[in-house]
């Protein structure tokens, strides 16, 4: 059953939904090469036209992308506060967290560069997201982990609906939940890898060869049945790294908010020092020892492949693009 079934059996289809779901698997395009922002790079109007600018520069060499975002900086945060209010019965103090949410995501919209037709049908979709993630705050219920995903989930359905529609017509938001298959251990739920790269190559090439910009959700996914999970925390790095996997990328770019990987958090060790290069089991060790600027699982999907991988992992900063960055790959040595 193609998982775009599973999803109609079980509520409503996610919005975003990607035709050729469902289709036969096509031979993949090549080269398709995946950048994935940050909150910080999708946290402001000025930090999305930032993002904007790095994907139409890429794109007007001819060169197919996909991009994954994460939810803008700090709304995760709030969405757990969501969920820990409904947990106490505190319903009124929910909506209000939500309503200040939706503050947020509406100047962002305004201020965003683009024509205002186009901010109409933004708000539109945006405020029908609100108006889902209110009454998801209103059912009766426990908060139960299950539940606490799918209100995790609209801060990523929410920032790819708003750089889909910055980056213009050509791009096409698209719900992870569709392509991602996991198990159901929310909160840190582990991709199925075989139907997760199946379901990616069925569904992104087809895009991509239709001319579009696939802006995928980052950190989340859905069980077969189609409940919502999530990846655990910083989560949309993991994102980024198994679509690059699924699709056999070249390149997968993580862009964030400091120069690439350094030798200590750069914001609390000023004699951290930046490293140009990396082998991914030394990048691995730094994400799985609480180095934020990977989440603990990124380099997981290539880890498993032998030497002649071709895939390399760059560490960008999206306000400062033209440094160097780190460049991670299996050949790198330290
Ligand atoms: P994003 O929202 O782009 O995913 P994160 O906040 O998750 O960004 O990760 C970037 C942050 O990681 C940096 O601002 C930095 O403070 C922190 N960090 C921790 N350890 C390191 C490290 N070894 N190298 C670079 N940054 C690090
Ligand atoms: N928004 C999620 C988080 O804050 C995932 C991510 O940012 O990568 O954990
Ligand atoms: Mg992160």
């Amino acid at each position: 059953m193609a998982i775009s079934e599973r999803f109609l059996q079980s509520g409503p289809m996610p919005s975003g939904s990607v035709e050729g779901i469902g289709a036969k698997e096509k031979e993949p395009i090549n080269n398709i090469c995946v950048m994935k922002f940050g909150g910080t790079s999708v946290g402001s109007a000025e930090a999305i036209e930032r993002v904007a600018g790095i994907v139409e520069a890429y794109r007007r060499n001819g060169n197919p992308i996909v991009v994954v975002v994460s939810a803008m900086s700090g709304v995760t945060e709030e969405l757990i506060k969501v969920c820990d209010n409904i947990a106490v019965q505190n319903n009124q103090g929910a909506i209000e967290l939500i309503n200040n949410l939706q503050e947020r995501h509406f100047s962002t919209c305004l201020q965003l560069n683009m024509p205002s037709l186009w901010k109409l049908d933004l708000q539109g979709e945006l405020n029908s997201l609100f108006d889902q993630l209110r009454e998801e705050a209103n059912r009766d219920g426990l908060m139960l982990d299950g539940r606490r995903d799918s209100i995790l989930s609209f801060g990523e359905r929410l920032s790819a609906k708003i750089v889909a529609a910055r980056l213009g017509l050509l791009a096409e938001p698209v719900d992870a939940s569709i392509i991602i298959e996991t198990n159901d251990k929310f909160g840190d739920a582990a991709p199925n890898m075989k139907r997760t790269r199946k379901n990616v190559r069925e569904a992104i090439p087809n895009l991509i060869r239709r001319g579009r910009i696939p802006v995928i959700t980052g950190f989340i996914g859905a069980t077969p049945d189609g409940r919502r999970t999530t990846l655990g925390r910083g989560g949309s790095d993991y994102t980024a790294s198994i679509l690059g996997w699924a699709l056999g990328s070249r390149e997968v770019f993580i862009w964030t908010d400091v120069d690439g990987v350094y030798s200590g958090d750069p914001r609390k060790d000023p004699t951290a020092v930046l490293i140009p290069e990396m082998s991914f089991v030394e990048a691995d060790k730094v994400a799985r020892n609480g180095g934020k600027v990977l989440c603990p699982k990124t380099l997981e999907p290539f880890l498993g492949l032998n030497g002649d991988a071709k895939t390399v992992v760059w560490v960008k900063n999206t306000f400062n693009p033209d440094s160097q960055g780190t460049r991670i790959s299996h050949s790198s040595q330290l």
